[in-house]
């Protein structure tokens, strides 16, 4: 994570080669200055630009036309003395739910942090700030997952250890919301809206404990989103594209 000893110009390279899809006529532009050595400051992609390079990621990943781009020798070697990701992903533990693979993504292209039920206690949520202050990327995305183990083991109140218990603290809140605005679901539906509302619950303990995140989403800078993703399609259903209020 020595980024700080990169300059400028690499930052910008490597930039430019996850977001390859998206360049314009205009961003080629960019890059031929670079060429000819004029430097000016190339503007790093938007949130909604890393938004759209994740969703095409995944669409490829669904229609199994992965291009499995920046996983060889030479972005080994690019990446090897800085990071400079795209975005940001919170994701589940869950083995079934491969954050790289379903975004088909590369290496340095996503910062991942992967805990069970993606729940943001103050570890998770020290994570992503660095994420977003460090190494600037300007998308979070909460993921997470349908049939979630570590969801279902709270709305079947199951059997657990003293360390996961204080995981699931951050889950019941999500079961109780889903429980009491749908009475009346059964209950793998159950799991499924729980599934839903934990994730907006990490994204509003995410906002709600980092005053550095509320005043990059304030600003435009940051965009938080939250997603799920399928285990039986491999498709990810975003839930939220507005970003989030900057106020907890
Ligand atoms: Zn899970």
């Amino acid at each position: 994570m020595n980024h700080e000893t990169m300059l400028p110009r690499t930052h910008r390279r490597l930039i430019l080669a996850s977001c390859l899809p998206l360049i314009t006529a205009c961003a080629l532009c960019v890059v031929a200055s670079q060429v000819v050595g004029e430097d000016k400051p190339a503007p790093g992609p938007s949130p909604a630009e890393c938004l759209k390079l994740l969703k095409d990621g995944n669409a490829r990943y669904v229609a199994d036309q992965r291009r499995f781009a920046n996983l060889d020798r030479k972005r080994i070697a690019e990446t090897a003395a800085a990071q400079f990701p795209f975005a940001t992903v919170l994701g589940c533990s869950d083995s079934r739910v491969p954050i790289e693979h379903l975004f088909d993504a590369g290496i340095g292209d996503l910062f991942v942090v992967r805990v069970a039920g993606n729940v943001c206690s103050d570890h998770e949520g020290g994570s992503i700030e660095y994420a977003v202050s460090h190494l600037k990327t300007p998308l979070v995305v909460v993921m997470g997952h349908t049939a979630c183990g570590a969801v279902t083991a709270v709305v079947e109140n199951a059997t657990t250890g003293r360390s996961f218990r204080h995981l699931s603290e951050h889950i019941i809140p999500a079961y109780r919301e889903a429980w009491s605005e749908h009475p009346d679901l059964g209950h793998d539906d159950l799991i499924t809206e729980t599934v839903r509302h934990n994730v907006r619950r990490a994204i509003a303990d995410l906002i709600k404990g980092s005053p550095l995140v509320r005043s990059r989403v304030a600003s435009g800078e940051l965009k938080v989103v939250g997603a799920v993703y399928n285990l039986k399609t491999g498709g990810v259903d975003w839930l939220d594209e507005k970003g989030v209020p900057p106020s907890p």
